[in-house]
């Protein structure tokens, strides 16, 4: 974000929302609205980057989150296995896990592990139950 600051190329338009496309057969323009104020900006381009922000508000008062929102699991939660979170019977793996690497393979990966975890724990609520 510093380098993108000081690069004399780029405007970064703070607290602003893309609120129209123009254009009949390729991209034109843009309406950007900051506030109360829209106006139209001339571009041929438009590049979105999506799905940095955990959606895990739902979460809140059953299992912790770090201060963006991801899922604490393992140590950051008191918990000795990787995926578990503070909640009991509730495991976080991919993207939304704290500290984990966003990516495609990893989120996979993690999947993968955790239905074993699951299984163990549901075992053992039907050992205790027993
Ligand atoms: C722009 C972009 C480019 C990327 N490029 C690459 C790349 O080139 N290579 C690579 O390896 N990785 C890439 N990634 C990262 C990769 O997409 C993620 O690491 C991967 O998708 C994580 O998988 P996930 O299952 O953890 O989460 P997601 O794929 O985000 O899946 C989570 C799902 O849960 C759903 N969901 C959210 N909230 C709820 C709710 N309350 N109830 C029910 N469902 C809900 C969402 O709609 C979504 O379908 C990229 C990511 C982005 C955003």
């Amino acid at each position: 974000m510093q380098r993108l600051e000081a690069d004399p190329r780029v405007t970064i338009h703070y607290h602003s929302q893309v609120t129209a496309l123009h254009g009949d057969t390729w991209l034109e323009g843009i309406t950007l609205k900051t506030g109360d104020t829209e106006r139209r900006i001339e571009t041929r381009a438009l590049f979105i980057m999506i799905g940095a922000a955990p959606n895990t508000g739902w979460l809140s008062g059953l299992a912790e989150t770090d201060a963006k929102g991801f899922v604490q699991t393992g140590a950051a939660a008191g918990q000795s296995d990787d995926y578990a979170t503070t909640a009991p019977g509730i495991f976080a793996v991919g993207d939304v896990r704290a500290g984990s690497v966003k990516r495609v393979a990893s989120a996979v990966g993690e999947g993968s592990v955790v239905v074993s975890r699951i299984w163990q724990y549901l075992e053992d609520l039907r050992v205790t139950a027993a």
